[in-house]
């Protein structure tokens, strides 16, 4: 079994003299590595372009990187979008896949000249109401049913709340055609967190007939299909990697086949991946503070599911490490579990791990997608800090630990509140 590589417990002890933990941690020459692997294997299509989804990790030090590596960014919510015109994005470099979308965030969509991903017929005339019929615009695709790789059910569409059916893209394409709309672009999202190599490769060509069909039907122009995210990680030790040479190869075929033939050779290839890229460049780092020995065996630490909600919500597994301690033989079985007054806050159930001491540095694992982004505040816990370890080692606090008065911003506490923080830490 591979074990799962820890950050290094100097590295991890430099931190600590400066931040206390829990923090999370993210390695700049990991996620870059990461992403240039990822871009090669589509460079083939020259104007693929990595949106990353910016809810994975949504950090500005994060997220310079990928735009230094020529990453745009996928945005579903205004302050996505904000973050995004901060960091300097702008035009065809943003998408906009938003559903049940706001009134107003088509507008600010429109004006800063994204890409905007249209979940539903219904919402032509919001586009309309907000002046912002663009020229270029992505439709989401809901083909229902179930989504099949071979026999294995991967997803099942029909239950799923986003997109629109085929009639719909259609009658789309028609009134938004009419409406000053040049060219059109398709994008589906039916399958999360999956290794599996043929997805992206089994969506393409559902995409691209989809395409091919509806320019048939309707003379329509494309100029993308967007394969969106889905692409997953191996959060178990021992479970397999996506092989992304193969999946790049595999949409390279379907494009060959399909787009080349059809007078789509032109049309440019695109994804929206956040888990595949920065998940595993990413650690939550803790304390062992507390142990407990009663009906089972509890190691307490000092982050909770506020800074990371996968196991407690979808009882998700990430792996764990003892920093400095990695090759020791996993002798004793634990609850790792934070503070919050919940019982599913545990990071790991009946997990086998060396006997753990006080003071021990917990890693945990696969924490750099959905893991600050998806924190808290449950139970007046405040989220944790984010270090990034750049190329030449240095250490950067990316984003400062929550306080109190974080935690109190929304209220109208004038005057009261000066007291009560003054004496917290
Ligand atoms: C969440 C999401 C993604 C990213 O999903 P991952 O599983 O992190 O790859 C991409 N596109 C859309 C529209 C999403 O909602």
């Amino acid at each position: 079994m591979p074990l799962k590589e820890t950050p290094d417990i100097g590295l991890i002890n430099r931190i600590t003299e400066k931040f206390p933990t829990p923090f999370h941690l993210y390695s700049e020459e990991k996620l870059r590595k990461r992403v240039r692997a990822f871009l090669k294997a589509f460079s083939w299509n020259k104007r693929f372009t990595e949106y990353y989804a910016v809810k994975a990790c949504p950090t500005p030090g994060i997220i310079k990187i990928l735009q230094e590596e020529g990453c745009g960014v996928d945005c579903a919510s205004e302050c996505e979008l904000m973050l995004a015109e901060a960091m300097g994005f702008e035009g065809e470099k943003i998408m906009f896949s938003s559903n049940e979308t706001p009134a107003g965030e088509f507008a600010y969509a429109s004006k800063l000249g994204a890409i905007i991903n249209l979940d539903d017929y219904s919402l032509i005339p919001s586009l309309l109401n907000e002046g912002s019929v663009p020229e270029r615009i992505c439709l989401r695709f809901n083909p229902g049913g179930e989504f099949k790789l071979g026999t294995f059910v991967m997803g099942n569409p029909g239950d799923a709340k986003y997109g629109m059916t085929y009639e719909q893209l259609r009658s789309a394409i028609i009134d938004l055609t009419k409406l000053g709309v040049k060219e059109f672009a398709l994008h589906a999202f039916l399958a999360s967190n999956t290794t599996d190599s043929s997805y992206y490769p089994t969506m393409a060509r559902l995409l691209m007939n989809t395409a091919v069909s509806l320019k048939n039907e309707t003379g329509a122009q494309f100029f993308m299909i967007n394969l969106s995210g889905g692409i997953g990680i191996p959060y178990m030790p021992g479970q397999e990697e996506a092989d992304i040479e193969k999946i790049g190869n595999g949409v390279r075929e379907a494009y060959e086949e399909i787009c080349v033939p059809n007078g789509l050779q032109d049309i440019k290839i695109a994804s929206e991946l956040g888990r595949y890229i920065t998940g595993p460049v990413g650690w939550l780092v803790t304390s062992a503070i507390h142990e407990k020995h009663i009906h089972k065996e509890y190691i307490g630490v000092d982050a909770c599911s506020a800074d990371l909600m996968r196991p407690a919500m979808y009882g998700a597994y990430h792996h764990i490490t003892i920093a400095g301690r990695e090759n020791e033989a996993c002798t004793h079985k634990y609850d790792v579990v934070g503070s919050l007054c919940e019982n599913n806050d545990k990071f790991a159930i009946d997990r086998m791990l060396p006997k753990v001491n006080m003071g021990d540095i917990i890693v945990i694992h696969d924490t750099g997608a959905h893991g600050r982004s998806m924190g808290y505040n449950y139970n007046g816990r405040l989220r944790s800090a984010e270090v990034l370890v750049r190329e030449n080692g240095e250490i950067e606090l990316i984003r400062r630990a929550e306080t109190a008065k974080d935690y109190f911003a929304t209220l109208d506490f004038t005057g009261v509140l000066d007291g009560v923080l003054s004496h917290s830490k």
